[in-house]
């Protein structure tokens, strides 16, 4: 199985045991720096961190990590110069599969710009990018998200993450791959299935986002033995519990 979202640097040696001895040989852990950034230097070390530190960490545990960097949304106070600089290097030595996670939270100018900033390198580069939507006017985020991607990439580099059952009829049309994060105060493992029941396997990615908050290291493995459970086809688990992202992410 992959995990195609998760946050390692705040999670323990101990997750990513649990995780392999689940199935989980992949995941691929995305950027977000939880705290103030009283410096830009912050939010570099933390991406550097990712990096180095924690693909050592999981690989230890016999994870496989890769790593997409880029700014969250919520990181979007920095001047982005000095990352992007970096991002270019990581995308020319292949060291990161994707830019990510990126996106919008609040819809600020400065967020907005940035977004559209990263968009732009990752359609020069040809890059993937995975994409955050809120918690919080999920919706109304997710429309202007939306609007901005076909004016900066091609929907098919992107996913489109955190979908839900309340937001889903407004992404389904476009040509983004959807990623399902099965996490406490999210999503449950039975909503993510009525999703998949409904639209089919094709075009979703599973995670966790196991970050600083709520989480469950576990989510994905239980949701692919819940679709065994059920009686669902291998060959369209597989596609959720790795194909699509093998595919869509060349891991
Ligand atoms: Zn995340």
């Amino acid at each position: 199985m992959i995990d195609t979202h998760m946050h390692a640097d705040a999670r323990s040696g101990e997750d990513f045991e649990q995780m392999y001895l689940a199935g989980i040989d992949c995941a691929i852990t995305c950027s977000y720096y939880p705290y103030k950034i009283p410096q830009d230097i912050v939010l570099l070390n933390h991406l550097n961190r990712i990096l180095e530190l924690d693909t050592k960490r999981a690989s230890e545990q016999g994870l496989d990590l890769k790593v997409a960097l880029g700014i969250h949304p919520t990181n979007s106070n920095v001047n982005p110069e000095k990352i992007f600089e970096s991002l270019y290097e990581w995308i020319e030595t292949e060291q990161i599969v994707a830019i990510g996670e990126i996106g919008l939270e609040d819809l600020t100018d400065n967020e907005v710009s940035i977004f559209k900033q990263q968009l732009d390198i990752a359609d020069e580069t040809n890059s993937k990018v995975i994409i955050h939507t809120p918690r919080k006017n999920k919706s109304e985020v997710l429309k202007v998200i939306l609007d901005i991607i076909p004016e900066h990439i091609s929907e098919k580099q992107a996913v489109i993450d955190h979908i839900n059952p309340k937001v889903i009829g407004d992404v389904i049309d476009c040509d983004c791959m959807l990623g399902l994060t099965v996490q406490p105060q999210k999503m449950d493992k039975f909503e993510a299935i009525s999703i998949l029941d409904e639209y089919g396997f094709d075009k979703f990615l599973l995670n966790s986002d196991i970050s600083n908050k709520p989480s469950d290291p576990l989510s994905v493995p239980k949701t692919v033995r819940e679709l065994t459970r059920q009686g669902y086809g291998k060959g369209e688990i597989e596609k959720v519990s790795h194909k699509n992202a093998q595919k869509f992410f060349n891991l």
